[in-house]
């Protein structure tokens, strides 16, 4: 965690807020001083996380989100503008292409894809009508930049992603809204931890250059980056955070 509050007087939101990478953002911009909301779909199993973040000495609150339901964005979004929009939200459906159905495809679509555009429109229509700046950081994946077997509508979705951004970028630049893409490689959560134990998590891990997964800590720097001020000259980037993976041997 960082000291300094190079945050403070700002308001962030995180979607997915309710663990994973998500509650890892939401710690990290509320220890630079941010007041942090955390977003998920049921506001209850947020509670803990609030509760923690201001035991820490940070400040939060929680707000119900469905990314993929159009008044639950609006709704969330109707207040005061957000400063900082980590876009994390996300899911995975893994299968064969031939085998994915049209259900498992629409549903990673319209939370990887459309969802996050849902949220950043929505910030930035809040920040404009503000006459504000600010900043949106789209967690996208190094799949939605090179793929993987068994993963076509997700390294779709995130691909999509990465177009977004910088569609984004190029639009809001007038309006002081800086679009940036972090695209994280593997990074071991509480969800895929057992895998990347197992024999076939190993096989993968093997693949990165680094020969490891990435701790949660070694995305701060980047997120941090596009977060903030240091960032000022940047919009439209894509920042890979990987081991190496995306320059593994062809
Ligand atoms: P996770 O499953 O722990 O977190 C995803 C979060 O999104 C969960 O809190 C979930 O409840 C929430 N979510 C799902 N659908 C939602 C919806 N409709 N509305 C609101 N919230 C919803 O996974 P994670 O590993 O923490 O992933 C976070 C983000 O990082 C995702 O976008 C993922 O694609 C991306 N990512 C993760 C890794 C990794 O190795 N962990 C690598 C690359 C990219």
């Amino acid at each position: 965690m960082t000291d300094s509050k190079q945050l403070a007087g700002k308001r962030a939101i995180v979607t997915g807020a309710s663990g994973g990478l998500g509650l890892h953002f939401a710690r990290i911009l509320a220890a630079a001083g941010a007041e942090v909301t955390l977003a998920a779909r049921r506001k209850e199993k947020l509670e803990a996380a609030v509760a923690e973040i201001e035991g820490a000495g940070g400040s939060a609150n929680a707000v119900s989100l469905d990314v993929t339901d159009p008044e639950s964005v609006a709704a969330a979004f109707g207040g005061e503008a957000y400063d900082i929009v980590i876009n994390n939200a996300g899911v995975t459906v893994d299968g064969p292409a031939l085998k994915t159905s049209d259900e498992d495809w629409s549903r990673v679509v319209e939370t990887d894809m459309t969802g996050v555009f849902r949220v950043a429109q929505a910030a930035a229509r809040a920040m404009t009508e503000a006459g504000k700046g600010g900043s949106i950081v789209n967690i996208a994946s190094i799949l939605g930049l090179r793929v993987a077997g068994n993963l076509a509508a997700y390294a779709t979705a995130k691909a999509g992603v990465v177009q977004m951004t910088k569609s984004l970028a190029l639009e809001w630049a007038r309006h002081g809204i800086r679009v940036n893409a972090l695209c994280p490689g593997y990074i071991e959560t509480d969800i895929n931890r057992d895998f990347f134990a197992s024999e076939a998590g190993q096989k993968l891990i093997k693949r990165v250059p680094q020969r490891r997964l990435g701790q949660m800590s070694e995305l701060d720097g980047a997120l941090m980056l596009l977060a903030t001020d240091a960032g000022s000259f940047m919009t439209g980037s894509e920042i890979a955070v990987d081991g190496g993976h995306l320059v593994s041997s062809l």
